[in-house]
């Protein structure tokens, strides 16, 4: 059985590497991200044209997340790249202080030392770093170190409590932006929005410089959770991000939070990416807790459509074994999963002729236990809105258009396939789909399948047919 999950890596030192990246391509990485974060623009250029390149070599459908670094206060670099803090400790945020050593390390919001006062404690690192803010002299914080351990460069601070983050796209993410327009980036994802009127402004800024990404809201602060109907009507997904949403809105909550956001992003058919920490330990060793074992079935069991990698791709020790971890655990426990399609559609309300079919797809697919469903799409939204549904069979879209390929890299349960000759009269259509399926592998000769399609292709909106068709017969 093929993986319904999709899974997202991200790139950095310890993948960035050609063979590895192959590698963990070849091994079940669909969408590697670029965190803007880290790096220059120029890298990311780099490394989308590498990921490109390999996806042409083996022939594989792989989609670019660039995700922006958002107004996330984040301390500067230091000499050697990496400290080691001592639990009590004395450390200084130093707004003024260029390259950092064991004693202080600079800030990129030089505003920091006016939010901050006495007593508030400061979470580096998602908090796996915690100082205690014992004076603000000037452009220095002056704190002592509650909780000790690695520190490297540009990790993000957060305040217990929330409430410290500057506004919500700032000039790094706009000139951002741009870079990844000009990557052709598949998907953008917007760190720290409040509200709708971000997701807006950043999908205005990315159309206005020619992009076509889907955007994806970073749910991580506590505005988001409130307002998360409108952050989705505003977006095409959301990732649960939960390095900072643990600390926004306290860890216990988080776990609650991740069921009911992905739950709504797919009543509203819209997309949800799981993240960070999923096999945290796996960034120094080979094989996986039995917690993140859980957690990574868990989010599967949730619906979610991709399961994140952060550190452990990106400066990881082992990237190759924990993506070969994450394919088998998400192997697992799809065959576990129980399919409710029945109930499902009882929630479902459509007008459109297009979604329309989409379902009665989906449900013809359910009850006659077709080998796959096959999917005619020029935009995409066919195979989205039948992935909604958790439907146990493997849909198959085919495209014409690269960018609908490669943006349905993310969606759970479907397989983009590119075709070519797609406006061809409805009989050639059938055949050339068929062929393309067998070519690809994924049916043969008498196997039963659901094909939806347009007599009108190459047209957004225009499907309005479905058929039963026996794999090979005239
Ligand atoms: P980040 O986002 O890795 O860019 O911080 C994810 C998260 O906060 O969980
Ligand atoms: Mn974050």
């Amino acid at each position: 059985m093929a993986r319904h999950t999709k899974i997202v890596a991200t790139l950095g030192p310890a993948s960035r590497d050609p063979q590895i990246l192959e590698t963990l391509i070849r091994t079940g990485v669909d969408v590697v991200r670029l965190n803007f974060s880290h790096g220059k623009a120029e890298d990311h250029i780099n490394a989308a044209a590498e990921v490109r390149r390999i996806a042409a070599k083996l022939g594989r459908s792989i989609g670019i997340l660039a995700d922006l670094q958002g107004p996330k206060i984040r301390i500067g670099k230091f000499e050697e790249g990496k400290i080691i803090l001592e639990t009590g400790d004395k450390f200084i945020l130093d707004a003024q202080c260029e390259l950092g050593n064991r004693e202080r390390v600079g800030l990129d919001y030089k505003a920091l030392p006016g939010d901050v006062e006495k007593g508030n404690i400061l979470l580096l690192d998602d908090g796996r770093v915690v100082l205690e803010v014992e004076k603000v002299i000037a452009h220095e914080i002056f704190t002592v170190v509650r909780h000790g351990g690695p520190l490297s460069n540009n990790k993000g601070i957060n305040r217990q409590g929330g409430g410290l983050s500057a506004p919500a796209l700032t000039a790094k993410d706009m000139d951002d932006i741009k870079t990844a327009a000009q990557i052709g980036a598949d998907f953008l994802a917007v760190s720290f929005p409040k509200s709708a009127s971000d997701m807006y402004m950043a999908r205005q800024l990315m159309l206005a410089t020619g992009g076509h990404a889907l955007t994806i809201a970073k749910i991580e602060r506590v505005e988001a959770v409130a307002a998360l109907d409108e952050i989705l009507d505003a977006s095409d997904g959301l990732m649960v991000a939960r390095g900072d949403l643990a600390v926004e809105v306290g860890d216990a909550a988080v776990p609650a939070l991740q069921k009911r956001m992905i739950r709504r992003a797919r009543e509203k058919n819209k997309l949800a990416i799981t993240a960070t920490q999923m096999m945290e330990s796996m960034t120094h060793s080979p094989a996986p807790t039995r917690a993140e074992v859980s957690d990574v079935a868990n989010a599967v069991l949730d619906g979610t459509d991709a399961v994140m990698l952060s550190g452990e791709t990106a400066a990881g020790e082992f990237p190759v074994e924990t993506v070969e971890s994450m394919v088998r655990i998400c192997e697992e426990a799809e065959k576990s999963l129980p399919v409710t399609l029945d109930r499902g559609f009882l929630d479902r309300s459509f007008t459109r002729i297009d979604q329309s079919i989409a379902m009665a797809s989906l449900f013809a697919a359910y009850h006659l236990e077709v080998k796959a469903v096959a999917a005619l799409t020029s935009t995409g939204s066919t195979a989205l809105w039948m992935s909604r549904l958790n439907c146990g069979i493997p849909i198959f879209a085919l495209t014409e258009n690269a960018v609908a390929q490669t943006r349905m890299t993310l969606f759970r349960e479907v397989f983009p396939l590119l075709m070519t000759n797609m406006n061809a009269d409805r009989d050639v259509l059938r055949r050339n789909a068929e062929k393309r399926l067998l070519e690809a592998g994924v049916v043969k000769k008498g196997d039963l399948i659901v094909l939806s399609y347009g007599d009108r292709m190459g047209l957004a909106g225009g499907t309005n047919t479905m058929t039963i068709v026996r794999v090979g017969d005239k």
